[in-house]
């Protein structure tokens, strides 16, 4: 961490001289940077890694980044001083020079005052600034001059000639009493104007054109003006949360789904609005909730604005300076978190128990919930987390006191939460009541839901056709040649597709290993789940949303507004259908295969798999009745089974608790994971090994491993992992962090080393 240092202190370095200052303004305030430096220290990383990933690309200038002679130098070199001469001449020479060229040619590191001296004397250009620097976007607008905009009878007098310019100065007077002003964009084509009618106003001095700038951001007017009487509940949760507000602390809100935590949001943003304060409201995916963000700007029209991944560079520093300048919400994935807010008032972080508020490539790998609460400390913001099934962490630091607690326990107009019922597998295999995955149970409440008009979601945690070909006679099955995974069928391609790499084979008709046919399909896949529906529900309409389906926003948007409007049944998909649809018409809701979300290889697994499985129940008869759930598994009595179909999930997390505190896992103990990376499988179980025992000569049994990960190959990269499980302890993170760093480096140094990859990853879960 970078220490400010008051006037007497001694300083541990010799600082350099300020030799020219980039940027006229700031581009963040000192809260923000020391926010930085603590996701930097926390995080494993360095600041500079925090700037990339926060600074558009509009507002860096990258190591990319070629500079060049303009074609106007003709070789004037007088006012040159010797560095700038220096470069360009060696421009005269080469056609372009990269960043680090230059730098190599000065033989020092800080180069941008030369190259911007450069580039204002007219003498090079940066191509990188061609294309992608910022500008703001210009419009021409059209005004009526005095006394014509306040007589517009004076101006036909001059126009009594022409009809054409009469009908442009009605249309042109229409516009701005409509709208306020008139682009001439807009006027052009309000009233079929060229550019002749235009320059013939313009001679006359009846109008005059000025350019302005205007933002390029989307924003929406409010149209909902009422919202709808807190109830009871709502109001006592907000009584609770403004209590924790009070006290500095941050508030669980655990809403069960449909209680309404949104109707909360809005009060508490609102609030903070009135403060003349920012809201910065954090969700996990954008793509995936363009109902909350719909619903949002209903309320708050122009206020909020979204900071969403398809934005394009000038976009992005147009967001980034709106949160500068004081823009009242914004509203974005985890990344927002590092725009510059200048006036933050309120955190909202909804869903927070959400695996995709953690980044784990590239750095700063930070888990933007907690990174959130740490933004609300340093900018004295309130902060509120929102979940149906709030984390583990959450809860657990609500007994500890740290955070406060609101709860929302019924659905709005007191809808029944849905019916959950448990179908066994195995039985049903046992008396053959089973057509591939559907048990005839699952299939018969298909049938009646369909007949009734209900809509139907089923979820399958898995896409594609089947996730393993395999032959019957020497047990082969196909691997993906650069990971250690098997290669999933998808049969709309007829490929078999890593789905770490995405590399792609046509499937072998013979066995590559023993030459026989005997080659089987195994596993289902949710393109196998919607084949299956279509052979059994002939007349049903059936749509999948997965990877595969949603490639666009626009494929997703067609599939959630063609299930809307009731053209489709049945709906197979990920778990993109367990998040922010809000249905109406949902009668029956299925997990295909819960078996394979609880026996995944990881300590938060059945927290997850609880969190997924409540999730879609969630989805089950929102509007008018209570939904029905169905869940298929071969363990109908295994725990977490048991505790989902009784929704108690206080319960479930007290059981759950001790077993994290007795196998020492977080919250009560501390992760660190290092990813070891390299070609060669010996150099990276060396490497692994290496800091390893390094480790363990301080930190002893903290350190695990290396062990090789499930998955131990990506991409032809072979990897190792060493977990470190660590006591809450301040200094003892700053101790393990420090040894990290000294003995990568050490080890890096060594002979056929300089390639290994450690990616230090805090808090990897
Ligand atoms: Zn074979
Ligand atoms: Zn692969």
């Amino acid at each position: 961490m970078v220490k400010y240092l008051g006037p007497k202190e001694e300083v541990p370095y010799q600082p350099k001289a300020i030799l020219a200052i980039i940027d006229e303004v700031p581009l963040l305030s000192p809260a923000h940077l020391i926010f930085w430096e603590w996701i930097a220290e926390y995080y494993f990383c360095s600041i500079g890694e925090v700037m990339h990933a926060a600074l558009p690309a509009g507002l860096k200038l990258m190591s990319e980044t070629k500079v060049m002679l303009k074609e106007s130098f003709q070789g004037e070199f007088e006012n040159l001083t010797e560095l700038e001469y220096l470069i360009a001449e060696a421009l005269t020479i080469q056609h372009q020079l990269s960043l680090q060229d230059i730098r190599d040619i000065l033989q020092r590191k800080t180069i941008y005052p030369i190259i911007n001296s450069l580039i204002s004397k007219g003498i090079l250009f940066v191509e990188e600034e061609l294309k992608k620097k910022y500008k703001p976007k210009k419009l021409d607008f059209i005004y009526l001059k005095p006394p014509f905009d306040q007589d517009l009878n004076l101006a036909f007098e001059l126009t009594e000639k022409s009809e054409k310019q009469t009908d442009a100065l009605l249309a042109l007077h229409q516009l701005i009493s409509q709208k306020g002003k008139a682009s001439k964009a807009d006027w052009y084509r309000a009233g079929n104007i060229d550019t002749g009618i235009k320059n013939a106003l313009i001679k006359k001095e009846i109008i005059e054109v000025l350019p302005e700038t205007v933002s390029r951001i989307q924003t929406k007017e409010a149209t909902l003006k009422e919202l709808p009487v807190l109830n009871v509940e709502q109001e006592n949760a907000l009584v609770s949360i403004k209590n924790g507000f009070g006290k500095g602390k941050p508030v669980l809100l655990n809403g069960v789904t449909g209680s309404g935590k949104t109707r909360l949001y809005i009060e508490l943003a609102n609030e903070t609005l009135r403060e003349g304060k920012q809201v910065l409201f954090l969700l996990p995916e954008i793509a995936l909730t363009t109902h909350l963000i719909n619903r949002l700007s209903k309320v708050f029209g122009k206020k909020i604005i979204v900071f969403h991944s398809r934005l394009n560079n000038s976009e992005r520093v147009e967001v980034w300076n709106a949160a500068a300048q004081g823009q009242p919400i914004l509203l974005g994935a985890r990344s927002s978190l590092l725009l510059p807010f200048n006036n933050l008032g309120l955190i909202i972080v909804d869903e927070e128990h959400d695996r995709s508020y953690k980044q784990d490539d590239p750095a700063p790998r930070y888990n933007a919930r907690d990174a959130a609460i740490m933004l609300a400390v340093k900018m004295k913001a309130n902060i509120i987390l929102g979940s149906a099934t709030p984390s583990f962490e959450s809860l657990y630091n609500v007994e500890l006191g740290k955070y406060g607690l609101a709860v929302l326990k019924q659905r709005v107009n007191n809808q029944p939460l849905p019916k959950i019922n448990l179908v066994d597998l195995k039985e049903a295999r046992k008396k053959q009541l089973i057509h591939e995955e559907f048990s005839s149970h699952l299939l018969e409440r298909i049938q009646e839901n369909l007949n009734q008009g209900r809509q139907i979601i089923l979820f399958q945690n898995r896409r594609g056709f089947s996730p393993f070909l395999k032959c019957r006679i020497c047990g082969w099955h196909a691997i993906c040649v650069h990971c250690d995974v098997s290669q999933t069928y998808h049969k709309y391609f007829n490929k078999l597709v890593c789905h770490y790499c995405n590399y792609q084979i046509v499937p072998p008709t013979h066995c590559p290993d023993c030459g026989s046919d005997a080659l089987n399909l195994y596993g289902f896949g949710t393109e196998k789940i919607e084949e299956v529906l279509r052979q059994v529900f002939t007349t049903a309409k059936i749509a999948r949303m997965d990877f595969d389906t949603v490639r666009t926003q626009k494929g997703y948007q067609t599939i959630i507004e063609d299930f809307e409007a009731k053209r489709i049944d049945i709906l197979v998909g990920t778990q993109m259908v367990t998040k922010g649809l809000d249905f109406d018409s949902v009668g029956l809701v299925a997990v295909l295969n819960a078996d394979m979300i609880i026996n995944f290889p990881d300590f938060r697994a059945h927290e997850r798999a609880y969190q997924l499985m409540t999730q879609v129940a969630g989805r089950a008869g929102r509007k008018n009745d209570q939904g029905e759930v169905i869940i298929q598994t071969v363990r109908p009595d295994h725990a977490v089974i048991r505790d989902v179909l009784l929704q108690n999930f206080r319960s479930f997390y007290q059981r759950e608790i001790k077993e994290r505190e007795q196998y020492l896992y977080p919250p009560f103990y501390r992760l660190i994971l290092i990813i070891v990376k390299h070609k060669k499988p010996k150099v990276c179980h060396f490497a692994a090994e290496q800091i390893a025992n390094a480790l363990k000569a301080h930190f002893r049994n903290r350190v695990k491993g290396p062990t090789e990960p499930v998955i131990s190959k990506i991409r032809n990269q072979y990897i190792r992992h060493v977990m470190i499980k660590l006591e809450k302890d301040a200094r003892l993170m700053a101790s393990i962090k420090y040894y990290i760093k000294i003995n990568i480096d050490r080890i890096r140094k060594e002979e056929g080393m300089s390639t290994v990859r450690f990616n230090v990853n805090v808090d990897p879960y």
